[in-house]
């Protein structure tokens, strides 16, 4: 057999296709694809027994792929340095190929350790962007640019594989194996590229007619919206690759349209929707890349110890337990959280309002609610989910502070009261005129509907108007000062989007742009 053996990491990359690191490498040689389990990582708390049955299942299918290839899939648990000096004593492998990583904390320490066993003993590891992110990027001007530049290369296809015999694997690691308490998710989506495949198949073809209209709704949202947010996370398929099938669905109409076929017209604007987020993802995971603190600290330093005490005082503690249990007396929040301990996955205008109340009506810094969200979240995305959380609870500087009325976006998003009916089980029987308020419902229909508040379900935990005034007062006296606006201008010129917002993304402001209050 010819060619030195190579070694390709997979991380949150599970997937053979348009995977450059394992095409490149099986160019040179036969390959050991390996994955390893990291006691740090997979122990760390946004990591929760949900995420470890999504990443077997779409390890098992990794490994199937790559059997069908003629390689094999090799687990290893372990300290990656300690992991690959182990492999080193039993292969002699020649190189370490991988996709680059824009990841928490964590991961990037880990790859520094790696790159510095790599020099230490000679490996050369080649990395390979994975999606629209551009490390050491220089500057944001031309961004854009370099994404579409990315998306438009052709993809590698998948290789033939000459697999080495007798590498040992440890096999699929369950909950206990990393002392990971259960977590039951009955409703959460399964892992693998065959179901990456087949939901983005599905939204392209039939659920995303009505993406546009349906997207903000956790009601219509479930089925409307992708659900490709967890496949993308676990790089089950390549953001390339989503974003060719887009390219060729487009198309695809245009020509039915062209040819006279009845086309039905709400698929050109749902698609657009869908392309412009695309693009979001890699637009926020690019903060990430660029300035790591922000997972830990807020973008604009003159926003630091606004809410840091009362959030660790009695009362915020309070708040954040009620929050986390689903039982502030506001429907549509405890409804959402609810939702998501049980299904992993909300729409983005759902966990917006999360971020938004938790900060504003609570007056809770980011950084606990996030984590305690992001282990929550099956497609848990670091760069995109602490930026969104920062811009949600106004510390980015760049973005308009919405602050969301959960009475407001129950009445809109769920009119009829499935949502909350589902997931608050003792507000079932309230009449849904009280749904959004149930607290000002009387007494007397209180009793009939068998949902008594401050027993039944809790009183509501602050009171909307006043939070809401005060959160925006306490907003706006740091905003006026000039050392905010001075830093909020270097946030601008570091992270701020240079694209002009569109009439309608302006007006639903989930793009990021211009700096402003509002309420939602
Ligand atoms: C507080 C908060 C936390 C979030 N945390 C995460 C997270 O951890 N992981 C994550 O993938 N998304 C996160 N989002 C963004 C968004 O809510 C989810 O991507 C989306 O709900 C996932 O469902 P979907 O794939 O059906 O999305 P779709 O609406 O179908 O969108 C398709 C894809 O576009 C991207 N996208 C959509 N909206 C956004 C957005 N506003 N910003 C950046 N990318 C976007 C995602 O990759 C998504 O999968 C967060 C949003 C907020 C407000």
């Amino acid at each position: 057999m010819s060619g030195a053996v190579q070694l390709v990491w997979f991380k949150r990359d599970l997937r053979v296709e348009d995977h450059r690191p394992l095409t490149e490498a099986a160019r040179l040689g036969p390959v050991v694809c390996l994955y390893v389990y990291e006691p740090e990582l997979h122990g760390s708390v946004e990591f929760t027994a949900a995420h470890l049955v999504f990443l077997n299942e779409s390890l098992r299918s990794l490994d199937r792929s790559l059997r069908e290839l003629g390689g094999s899939l090799v687990l290893r648990r372990g300290k990656l340095t300690e992991v690959l000096h182990e492999l080193r004593r039993e292969v002699d492998f020649e190189g370490l190929w991988s996709h680059e990583e824009t990841g928490s904390d964590l991961t990037y320490r880990r790859d520094r350790e790696v790159g510095a066993w790599c020099r230490e003993h000679g490996i050369p590891w080649t990395e390979f962007r994975q999606d629209g992110v551009v490390r050491r990027l220089a500057s944001r001007n031309g961004w854009a640019r370099h994404w579409e530049e990315f998306v438009r290369e052709p993809a590698s296809p998948p290789p033939e594989i000459r697999g080495l015999n007798g590498v040992v694997s440890v096999g699929f690691l369950t909950p206990e194996d990393l002392d990971l308490p259960a977590t039951d998710k009955p409703d959460a989506q399964k892992g693998g590229q065959e179901e990456a495949r087949r939901t983005l198949a599905s939204f392209l073809t039939q659920r995303g007619v009505n993406y546009r209209s349906e997207m903000s709704s956790p009601v219509t949202g479930w089925n409307g919206c992708s659900r490709i947010s967890p496949y993308l996370s676990f790089g089950c398929i390549s953001l390339r690759t989503v974003v060719t099938k887009l390219g060729e669905r487009r198309l695809a109409l245009r020509a039915a349209q062209a040819a006279g076929a009845a086309v039905d017209r709400r698929w050109f604007g749902s698609l657009q929707s869908f392309g412009s987020r695309l693009r979001w993802h890699c637009h926020f995971m690019q903060k990430l890349e660029d300035e790591p603190r922000i997972e830990f600290t807020n973008f604009v330093r003159a926003y630091d110890g606004l809410r840091e005490e009362f959030a660790a005082g009695p009362e915020g503690r309070r708040r954040f337990e009620a929050w986390k249990e689903g039982h502030t007396g506001y429907p549509m929040v405890d409804a959402c959280i609810r939702c998501v301990k049980v299904t992993g996955w909300l729409n983005f205008r759902m966990r917006a309002m999360l971020a938004s109340f938790s900060a504003y009506h609570l007056w809770l810094h980011w950084r606990e609610p996030a984590v305690w969200l992001g282990s929550h979240f099956l497609d848990f995305e670091a760069g995109i989910h602490f930026s969104q959380f920062q811009m949600q609870s106004g510390t980015s500087g760049i973005n308009t502070v919405r602050i969301y009325s959960p009475a407001k976006q129950a009445l809109e998003q769920d009119p009829d009261g499935e949502f909350i009916r589902r997931w608050v089980p003792e507000l079932r029987d309230v009449p849904v005129s009280w749904l959004s308020k149930p607290e000002q419902m009387p007494e007397e229909i209180q009793s009939r509907c068998g949902c008594v508040i401050g027993r039944h379900y809790p009183a509501p935990i602050v009171e909307h108007a006043i939070a809401v005034k005060e959160a925006r007062d306490r907003i706006a006296a740091v905003r006026r000062k000039t050392e905010t606006r001075t830093e909020a201008k270097k946030v601008f010129v570091r992270h701020g989007s240079r694209k002009r917002p569109t009439k309608r993304s302006a007006a639903k402001n989930q793009q990021p742009t211009l700096p402003g209050l509002a309420l939602s």
